[in-house]
């Protein structure tokens, strides 16, 4: 059944307390990061850091989450731990329906429990269980024991963290369910610095679909939209890893810590290559009928009793970038076995391999010395790849403690600045140009997923500042009003405005039609405020040099397109997040 308020659990992990509490503001904020940003308006601490354990984790849903197809996202909203200021970070599996079971559109986690704990939430049941004997499992571990522990039907999502996250390593993420992730800026720490080893939703009620015809002709309609029409196929097939050889072929592809933006090689690793050699199944969030999600194996032999083990690895471009082509690893089966000690330990891909690919150069170059890299990172050489990823969850010395901490920090200590790969954080795998470098260092989560800066710079030889930042901001907004609903932004070609009114009137929120764009423009506000009331400054962010030395299919890049750029975005930002009058 719909409601207009939304309904929210607050649990105290250091007074074991719980409550359900209502909120008003559907009309306003929709839900989803909109409620996030709301919710952490009145929970969070502007002026404590990021590791005071009062500080909230949000884990939230929107209007139209188990209504329609792919409307399967959670959002993940905390102060974070890589630059301790207000972030977000989204998720799908099985957490989003399995909070719409729970009748719950929001948890909210404040406090820190005194020993490792495991959580367990339901419509009427919340438990927590000490788990200390868990410290240092891996997350798949974890997962296998929090399945018997917490035994549940198909609406029960199990969210968990491994040893990157109880170390405090600024870009540990929180694993979901199978093969997804809250990946970006640090969640896994969020929960680890609470003593919060995983989160159960149990979905363990029912939830009531609209009477007549219209919803249902409706969610056809969707379904056919997102099934039988070319806009999705892509992610189906070879998914989002076809991208590697256009990439390569325009020149944008970030290869040897983009020391080149092209390879060769990177067809050794592109999407049918992966395919080809690797691919064992797709996979789905819950409620998805494109299953995007694609999963290779590992074949690895014992020595012992020659036999031999499959592992079951999922990828997609980012990480076959970030682990692949910026490591020059050119073996796919090589590239799994990195991310698969990857999702072991609980760490974010992207960033993991971007700064590996840092350290690599920097022990190249003699800015640093195998006393500080323990292993000889080695371009291709995933061997050591793999136990410099154990070394960042679990930092045998200093210089890791601090790569943990994101490649910046490190390379500001120890030097290589100028070829530190980061744009906000480590980069995503986009070297398509300036308008995309400037979107990414700047951006609200310094993502590909903020705004479509790639795209822009795909598409535009002509030098139009005011037209990029026009179609940044335009862009962010429609991408805001999508991850309100929570839908996966896989399907925004699909779910335009009016569809999307269309959808709401049909579940009942008629009185939402026609209120997307002020929605989006209201949540857009508020998120730089909390942002910039932490003390962002966009105008301080530099974009390191190497970003200046590449050549992509424009030629070299343009460096005072590049400056305009930035300047122009950091002000039209910094006039997005301006207090409310009423606060001045
Ligand atoms: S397209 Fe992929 S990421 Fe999006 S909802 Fe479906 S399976 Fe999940």
């Amino acid at each position: 059944m719909i409601r207009d308020h939304f309904r929210v659990m607050v649990v105290n992990l250091t007074t074991d307390k719980t409550t359900i509490i209502e909120r008003s503001g559907r009309s306003e904020v929709l839900g989803g990061s909109g409620l996030a940003g709301r919710l952490f308006e009145e929970f969070g601490l502007m002026d404590r850091d990021w590791d005071d354990p009062e500080q909230p984790v949000i884990f939230a849903i929107g209007p139209l989450t188990g209504y329609y197809p792919l409307m399967s996202k959670t959002v993940c909203a905390f102060r974070s731990p890589y630059h301790n200021e207000y972030t977000e970070s989204y998720a799908g599996g099985k957490s989003a329906l399995s909070l719409r079971f729970a009748d719950l559109d929001a948890l909210i986690i404040v406090g820190k429990a005194k020993r490792l704990t495991a959580l367990c939430v339901g419509s009427r049941r919340v438990e927590t269980r000490d788990v200390e004997y868990m410290r240092g499992f891996d997350a798949l571990h974890t997962g296998r024991v929090l399945r018997k522990m917490f035994p549940g039907s198909g609406r029960r999502s199990i969210m968990r963290i491994g040893p990157a996250g109880e170390n405090l390593a600024a870009y540990a993420c929180i694993n979901v369910d199978t093969y997804r992730h809250f990946g970006r800026m640090g969640g896994g720490t969020a929960m680890g610095v609470k003593n919060l080893k995983a989160i159960c939703i149990l979905g363990d009620r029912g939830f009531t679909l609209p009477e007549g015809k219209a919803y249902p002709k409706l969610y056809k309609h969707i379904f056919e939209q997102l099934t039988t029409t070319e806009m999705m196929a892509k992610y189906h097939g070879l998914g989002t890893a076809v991208n590697i050889n256009p990439l390569n072929a325009l020149k944008s592809l970030p290869w040897k810590n983009m020391q080149q933006t092209s390879s060769p090689d990177a067809d050794k690793i592109s999407g049918e290559r992966f395919a080809d050699d690797t691919l064992l199944r797709n996979a789905a969030c819950a409620g998805c009928p494109v299953g995007c999600i694609h999963v290779g194996f590992v074949r690895e032999q014992f020595q012992t009793n020659n036999q031999y083990l499959y592992r079951q690895v999922g990828y997609d471009y980012e990480p076959i970038f970030s682990c692949g082509g910026m490591l020059e690893v050119t073996d796919t089966g090589e590239v799994l076995r990195i991310l698969d000690v990857i999702e072991k330990e609980g760490l974010d891909n992207m960033s993991t391999g971007v700064a590996m690919a840092w350290a690599t150069e920097a022990l190249e170059k003699g800015v640093i010395s195998e006393k500080e890299t323990v292993v000889k990172l080695t371009w291709g050489d995933a061997e050591t790849y793999m136990q410099a990823v154990e070394h960042i969850s679990r930092p045998p010395n200093d210089f890791y403690k601090l790569l943990a901490q994101g490649t910046l920090k490190c390379a500001e200590h120890y030097g290589g600045e100028d070829f530190a790969c980061v744009l906000g954080q480590e980069m995503a795998g986009y070297a398509t140009g300036e308008v995309f470098f400037v979107s990414e260092a700047l951006g609200f989560r310094h993502t590909h997923l903020d705004s479509g800066g790639y795209s822009w710079d795909q598409k535009h030889e002509e030098q139009d500042v005011d037209g990029a930042l026009d179609f940044l901001i335009d862009d962010a907004r429609g991408r805001i009003v999508i991850n309100c609903m929570i839908g996966c932004l896989f399907s925004r070609g699909v779910y335009k405005d009016d569809l999307m009114d269309e959808a709401l009137d049909a579940v009942g929120y008629g009185s939402l039609s026609g209120k997307m764009e002020e929605i989006g423009e209201r949540v857009q506000k508020l998120r730089w405020r909390l942002r910039l009331g932490m003390g962002y400054d966009p105008h301080k962010i530099k974009i390191p040099k190497r970003y200046t030395e590449i050549t992509t299919w424009k030629g070299p890049l343009d460096t005072e397109y590049l400056e305009a750029l930035r300047t122009g975005y950091a002000s039209r930002i910094m006039a997005l997040g301006a207090p409310l009058e009423d606060e001045e």
